[in-house]
């Protein structure tokens, strides 16, 4: 057994041994403790649509998620999971099917491009949709513990994050620290026929989901067959996610 994979096991044991993967979020937010896991509550996965169960691979889970942006695309939105009923239920703990590392960018609402509602996606967003410690934490967590199938790394057309990176111009405070995250993309990029910048969008999704990918925990469960990492491309014009590959 490997380092990594000896330091899996252990943290897994561990969150086993708080009950956090009964899938119930109470572990991280009310604190670790015997008082966390008492009030933890078994949810069934369930969507609005019935197109996920419990039993779903993650290829079943990712044509499903995929079936919500057609929904969007063509104005057929069915608003799953918003109702009063769904509130009180996930109030109680959550299961999202899916987990996504998505740009911060106002344009691209994920629940909204996915048709989906409560306690159905467990969302990361930052500028430029990059996998820093944090985001890679966060998504750890979405996966191992409240047993998301999907991980998508989802970066948009028109990017500001990239568009900085690709321009490699001076850039104000902190902002510095996402043009050094996406730089390597940009560089990979450079040369490859087509749209300069739609390449290194692509690039970088491509980029995160080797960081993410990186991850011993991640890794694992992709290797146990539990998990499909996947990079998607949401077009402003069309709505429209397509996979990137
Ligand atoms: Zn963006």
């Amino acid at each position: 057994m490997t380092e990594n994979k000896k330091s899996v096991n252990i943290s897994r044991r561990r969150l086993l041994n708080y009950g956090a993967l009964t899938v119930a979020s109470g572990a991280l937010t009310a604190g670790i403790g015997k008082a966390a896991v008492s009030q933890t509550t078994n949810i069934p996965q369930k969507v609005a649509q019935n197109d996920i169960s419990p039993d779903s691979s993650p290829e079943e889970v990712l044509e499903a998620l995929m079936a919500g942006n057609k929904r969007f695309v063509e104005n057929k939105r069915q608003n799953p999971n918003l109702d009063a009923a769904r509130l009180t239920e996930v109030a109680e703990g959550q299961s999202p099917f899916a987990s996504i590392l998505a740009c911060a960018d106002s344009r691209v609402p994920v629940e909204i491009l996915f048709d989906r509602g409560l306690g159905d996606l467990f969302v990361v967003r930052d500028a430029g949709n990059i996998a820093t410690p944090e985001e890679i934490g966060s998504l750890e967590y979405g996966t191992l513990v409240l047993g998301s199938k999907v991980l998508m790394v989802l970066g948009h057309e028109r990017c500001g994050a990239v568009t900085a990176a690709v321009a490699g111009k001076p850039v104000p405070g902190q902002i510095g620290s996402i043009v050094e995250a996406i730089k390597p993309a940009v560089e990979r990029a450079k040369g490859q026929p087509g749209d300069g910048l739609e390449n290194a969008i692509k690039a970088n999704v491509l980029l995160q989901m080797e960081r993410l990918k990186g991850s011993p925990v991640i890794a694992e469960l992709i290797e146990e067959g539990k998990l499909t990492v996947v990079g998607g491309y949401y077009d402003l014009d069309t709505a429209e996610v397509s996979l990137v590959s």
